[in-house]
């Protein structure tokens, strides 16, 4: 494989450049480098997809379920053997920490088994009849062509969600991939290529995002949509899967609030909370971003924390002994400052961070702002980056409703060592997540998705799998 690869598309089994041959630059967001070019599909190349996905769905609806099980964990055993340069690449180009672009990788290797498993377990029911003679099934059947758009801060991990899920259930698929780390996602497709999965079922393409959902959501042949961004798009995407009749799984932004309890465990917090808030610079949609610590325990986690975030080495990502890789692309930086000079002109206090690092490539300071108002910009718009915005509360009743003043509901966080707080907390989080005392949060058999305005659906878990199944009712009488 050469240094970093051009990426093609992959279109009914082949892989191939844009009909037109326009390409996207790709950048290695630690150096600004160009570094490689993607292909920008148009109107010419989406129709080509959308043909071959309509193909393909007819062929794999009626592979069995075995059949597409096996394929699915020959990909997921290329995919670990693999794993060393795809990580490589994913680091390139995103620009996380080797390790979590190799631990990325492992763990898609992991979800695709488990929806393999899953795939033969889409099982339906027998309802019992009231008549003698009558036979009621409930049987499971794939929703159909699936479109589905994923962006550039997990590159393989927020592609293997949907892709999986959605060939296990016997869905075909055309991914749009994110244009800003192209390479590694299109390894993965390759993986599942090289494991024999037939021409057609899954394609890959890139290009102007708005311009392919607005192409292909409403088109006939696709019959389910999966989208993973921010709120605003995410509405906007929702509202035409609705206007089309067209189902719609959004995973979409988030502002997790992490509550720490006076009898918590606070260095158990401190390295839970830090490792959670500072992974993948904190471009992550379950990343904890309100801290609300109570105010006996304040000061020491703020001490802990501030400590942690100063031993974060922040690096270009390929380097020895990194621990956070640059901002992924150049737009985050204005937002970052922004954010964190709105905050401190509110009230909040700088604990430490809150700068761009040197000039070249998009490093940030790993930054905490203690007192922040609630009137902060940052606290009620995803920052999205290594930030962390802690306030102190006095009671339970407090913590809780700041956590759920805001329209998101993704991930929440809790430390506490009483039952019963973390059952409280439980009762009325308002989120599609918690994790008490520890991360536990998006393995492949638990269900990982929000409520409010950070989406509707699950992409873990069997939830996952109902997304991608319809339900047909057949009564039959025999005699
Ligand atoms: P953005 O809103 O421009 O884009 C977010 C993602 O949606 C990108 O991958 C983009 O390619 C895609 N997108 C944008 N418009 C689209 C359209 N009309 N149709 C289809 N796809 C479209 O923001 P950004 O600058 O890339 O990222 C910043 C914000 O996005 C963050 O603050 C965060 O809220 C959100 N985001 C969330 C996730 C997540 O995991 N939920 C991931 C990336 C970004």
């Amino acid at each position: 494989m050469r240094m970093y690869p051009d990426t093609l598309l992959h279109i009914d089994g082949a892989w191939r450049p844009a009909a037109s041959g326009r390409t996207i630059a790709v950048i290695n967001p630690a150096t600004e480098e160009r570094i490689g070019t993607v292909a920008h599909a148009d109107r010419s190349d989406l129709d080509a997809a959308l043909a071959a996905v309509a193909r393909g769905f007819t062929v794999w609806r009626k592979t069995s379920a075995y059949e597409r099980s096996a394929i699915m964990r020959k990909a997921a055993s290329l995919l670990r053997e693999r794993a060393g340069e795809i990580a490589r690449l994913m680091t390139l180009e995103q620009g996380k920490p080797l390790a979590e672009a190799r631990g990325e990788t492992m763990a898609a290797a992991d979800t695709i088994e488990w929806f393999a498993e899953e795939a033969r377990r889409a099982y339906g029911r027998i309802v019992p009849s009231r008549a003698v003679g009558v036979t009621q099934l409930v049987t499971r059947e794939p929703v159909g062509p699936v479109a589905a758009f994923t962006p550039w801060n997990f590159p393989i991990n927020q592609v293997v969600r949907k892709v999986s899920a959605a060939l296990a259930a016997g869905c075909s698929i055309i991914v749009k991939a994110p244009e800003e780390t192209p390479a590694s996602p299109a390894e993965l497709i390759r993986a599942f290529v090289d494991a024999g999965i037939p021409a057609g079922v899954v394609n890959l393409v890139y290009g102007v995002p708005a311009e392919i959902s607005e192409y292909l959501i409403p088109h006939p042949v696709i019959a389910k949509i999966s989208f993973t961004g921010s709120t605003p798009v995410g509405k906007h995407l929702a509202g035409l899967a609705g206007q089309h009749m067209k189902r719609a799984t959004m995973e979409l932004g988030g502002h997790a609030p992490a509550i720490v309890f006076d009898d918590a465990d606070v260095d158990r917090a401190v390295a839970v909370l830090a490792g959670s808030k500072f992974r993948n610079a904190g471009q992550v949609c379950v990343s904890p971003t309100r801290f609300l610590v109570q105010s006996g325990v304040h000061d020491r986690f703020v001490e802990g924390f501030v400590a942690a975030a100063k031993a974060v080495k922040v690096g270009d990502g390929l380097a020895e002994g990194t621990t956070m890789g640059p901002l992924a692309n150049e737009r985050r930086i204005p937002a970052m400052e922004a954010l964190i000079q709105d905050a401190l002109q509110k009230g909040a206090k700088l604990a430490t961070g809150g700068k761009r690092i040197g000039n070249k490539g998009y490093f940030f300071e790993p930054t905490v702002l203690t007192d922040v108002p609630t009137e902060a910009r940052a606290m009620n718009e995803e920052p999205f980056g290594p930030l962390a915005l802690v306030s102190r509360f006095s009671d339970a009743d407090q913590a809780i409703a700041e956590a759920n003043r805001l329209p998101f509901g993704l991930a929440s966080y809790a430390f506490t060592e009483s039952a019963a707080t973390a059952d409280r907390l439980a009762d009325e989080i308002q989120a599609g997540m918690l994790t008490v005392n520890h991360n536990g949060l998006a393995l492949p058999e638990v269900p990982f998705g929000g409520i409010k305005d950070s989406g509707h659906g699950s992409e873990g878990g069997t939830e996952a799998m109902e997304a991608y199944l319809n339900t047909k009712f057949v009564t039959r009488r025999g005699r």
